[in-house]
């Protein structure tokens, strides 16, 4: 093989690199989303995880562009770190103040973007048929995942938006950035008795050990459903909660984990993959 021939045929396999960064990250589907998103519309990249703890992220993320990586998408706890490091931030990115997708401009500018709350509400309105204009909401959870979602809640005008965390303050703030927007209030967890509501998102990270916010009796209202941003191939403890609590539905995050990983792709290729395909996959490849 000729010099030039064979320098053609190294390029033509080199991969575009992309990343997702979290801690923890062993359960994280993304790469295997990514990966069948490449195959199925012809685009060459790799993908791969990477554990990062908080006070290796900047150095990481660093390397990782200086290198030649294309884009980075960054999970717990890295989603403020993320919205920091960005040179610049979309209008959905600077609204939550968390970043999950940073993307190398050709120009060598790195942008930040949020493609949290699409993805969520894409899951609910669209794989799921639920309907979010004129209901009451509860958003356990006020981290980086509440504030990627609570915009793209509020745009579909739902009666109310209710922030419950653990550390109370942290709801109450978060609200008060929101409360311009719609009816959106924060609180405890203890508040929340004799209160109810159509649909209660879990997006606390309890279940990723295993754990779940202390919910009072008589949360769900008729017909109410609940939604656990984490996803496992088990039924997470919050799944199992809403299931033993009346809820019309009790769902994961795994159609969400696909929407906004088809939202990243779009960014990054260009290309919107089919969700639907790799939904209905993952949901064979869970445990029996
Ligand atoms: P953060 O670390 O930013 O925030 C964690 C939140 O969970 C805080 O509000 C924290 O409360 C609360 N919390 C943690 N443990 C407990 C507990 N035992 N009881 C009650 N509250 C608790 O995480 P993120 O916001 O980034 O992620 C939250 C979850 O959403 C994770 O499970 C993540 O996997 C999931 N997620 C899923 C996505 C998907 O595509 N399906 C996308 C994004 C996130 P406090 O403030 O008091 O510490």
């Amino acid at each position: 093989m000729g010099y030039l021939q064979g320098k053609k045929n190294a390029m033509m396999t080199i991969k575009d690199r992309y990343a997702v960064l979290g801690q923890p990250i062993k359960h994280s589907k993304s790469p295997r989303i990514h990966q069948l998103f490449a195959a199925q519309t012809g685009q060459l990249l790799s993908y791969h995880a990477r554990e990062v703890p908080v006070e290796q992220f900047t150095t990481v993320v660093t390397a990782f562009f200086t290198e030649g990586g294309k884009g980075l998408n960054c999970t717990v706890p890295l989603k403020e770190l993320a919205w920091n490091y960005a040179d610049e931030n979309t209008g959905r990115a600077k609204l939550s103040k968390a970043v999950n997708t940073l993307t190398l401009r050709e120009d060598g500018v790195i942008i930040g973007d949020n493609t949290d709350g699409c993805g969520l509400v894409a899951d609910l309105t669209v794989n799921h048929g639920i309907k979010l204009a004129g209901s009451r909401i509860l958003i356990l959870g006020a981290g980086g995942a509440s504030r990627g979602i609570i915009a793209p809640l509020i745009e579909q005008a739902p009666y109310s938006l209710v922030i419950a965390n653990r550390t109370i303050e942290k709801a109450v703030n978060l609200a008060a950035e929101f409360c311009d927007k719609g009816s959106v209030t924060g609180c405890g967890f203890a508040a929340l008795a004799h209160q109810q509501y159509d649909l209660i998102l879990n997006a606390t990270s309890a279940s990723l050990s295993d754990q779940l916010p202390p919910l009072p009796e008589g949360l769900i209202a008729e017909n109410g459903i609940c939604y656990d941003l984490a996803y496992g191939n088990q039924p997470t403890p919050f799944v199992r909660w809403g299931l033993g609590h009346g809820a019309a539905k009790s769902l994961d995050g795994l159609g969400m984990l696909v929407e906004q990983a088809a939202e990243a792709f779009f960014i990054w290729r260009g290309v919107r993959p089919d969700t639907q395909a790799v939904i209905e996959l993952l949901n064979t490849e869970r445990d029996p």
